[in-house]
């Protein structure tokens, strides 16, 4: 047996970067969240070959402040959070601040950012290395770049996971695209090998909402789909957004989007609240299509279950199932008997 040693910190960050990093598409969901909780309303997301090669993200968020961009890049350095109490009503998507020290480990990563009241844009560089990061003055607006160039350069294990360019780019467009549903009055663009994949406008009007929905989702979606906003005063529990009429059914489950509190989430109780809703109108094997949005209070939803912030934990599980059950319930028994159940798509 060797003595015990502390971890080299590149290596500490290699390891968890091996939960929250797994492929090119989970460092576009974490920079995006970075963008998000910034304040930007307008992203540009530029990749070749599937991430794989390079991805830039680039933001008009607030912006990162010169003496602060080494710490981004540290481990458990966040400006999110500061004491236990803020943990239990977070309201932004990171917390962590463990996503730019992953990513930094497993790539050569170049941010650079400004403040709006800074005189000059500000850089740091890293190559996954131990070293201390350098600062030093570069061009920019207001704002955040990221660059995530040769993404697992010095990881080959993980290098090997990663699939054909298409399939990557595949994994990363989902995550673009839902982000860009759970907040669309921010405007993305995202582009592959130079060409612009998505185009998606700022919406402020329902009309310019379901735009956005339909270029995401595809117009056959939202033909078929029913508007719902539904509040339960007792509770403080709300959900809106759309769902596919049982005509719209589909083969698989590609078209399921459900957000708390504007986090994209999979969770076994809403799955069920959602299957037992459509139950009576969806043939065995077909899968319903939806966008929806729950809202409430932040203190009865635990978000901080897994790194990747994908499941939640609610307080009041059985409220929560009951609402989303009833509130489609109701929406759905309202169709025309003669929607319910011819299978499409
Ligand atoms: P977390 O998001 O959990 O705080 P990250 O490692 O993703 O951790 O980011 C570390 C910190 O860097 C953030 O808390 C934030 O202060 C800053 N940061 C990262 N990306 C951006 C951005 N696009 N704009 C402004 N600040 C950013
Ligand atoms: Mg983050």
């Amino acid at each position: 047996m060797s003595r015990i040693q502390l971890l080299s910190p590149r290596l500490a960050n290699q390891i968890a970067a091996g939960e929250v990093v797994e492929r090119p598409a989970s460092v576009v969901k974490e920079l995006l969240e970075n963008s998000l909780d910034a304040g930007a309303t307008q992203i540009e997301i530029d990749v070749e070959q599937g991430g794989m090669k390079l991805i830039r993200l680039r933001d008009n968020g607030g912006g990162i402040e010169e003496q602060d961009l080494p710490l981004a890049l540290s481990r458990h350095a966040t400006s999110k959070i500061l004491v236990l109490e803020d943990l239990e009503a977070v309201n932004s998507l990171g917390f962590r601040g463990e996503a730019l020290a992953s990513i930094s480990s497993v790539s050569r990563l170049t941010l650079t950012s400004r403040r709006a009241d800074a005189s000059s844009a500000w850089q740091v560089q890293t190559e996954g290395r131990d070293m201390e990061p350098v600062v030093s003055p570069a061009a920019h607006p207001q704002g955040t770049c990221v660059e995530v160039r040769d993404l697992f350069f010095n990881t080959p294990a993980r290098r090997k996971f990663m699939r054909t360019e298409q399939t990557e780019f595949k994994h990363l467009e989902e995550v673009v695209k839902r982000l860009a549903l759970s907040r669309s009055d921010v405007s993305f663009q995202l582009r592959h090998n130079g060409r612009v994949i998505h185009q998606l406008r700022p919406a402020r009007t329902e009309q310019e909402h379901e735009r956005r929905i339909s270029s995401v989702c595809g117009p056959a979606f939202i033909d078929q789909a029913l508007s719902l906003d539904m509040c339960a005063e007792a509770s403080g529990l709300r959900l809106w957004g759309w769902m596919g009429l049982p005509t719209f059914s589909r083969s698989q489950t590609d078209l399921q989007y459900f957000f708390v509190n504007g986090r994209i989430i999979r969770d076994k109780l809403v799955a069920h609240a959602v299957r037992q809703a459509y139950q009576d109108v969806l043939f065995h094997g077909r899968h319903p299509a939806f966008v929806l949005y729950l809202e409430l209070d932040p203190r009865l939803v635990d978000v901080n279950v897994h790194p990747t912030k994908h499941e939640v934990r609610f307080r009041e599980g059985r409220l929560v199932h009951d609402f989303i059950f009833r509130t489609l319930h109701r929406v759905i028994a309202d169709v025309r008997p003669q929607d319910a159940v011819s299978p499409a798509s």
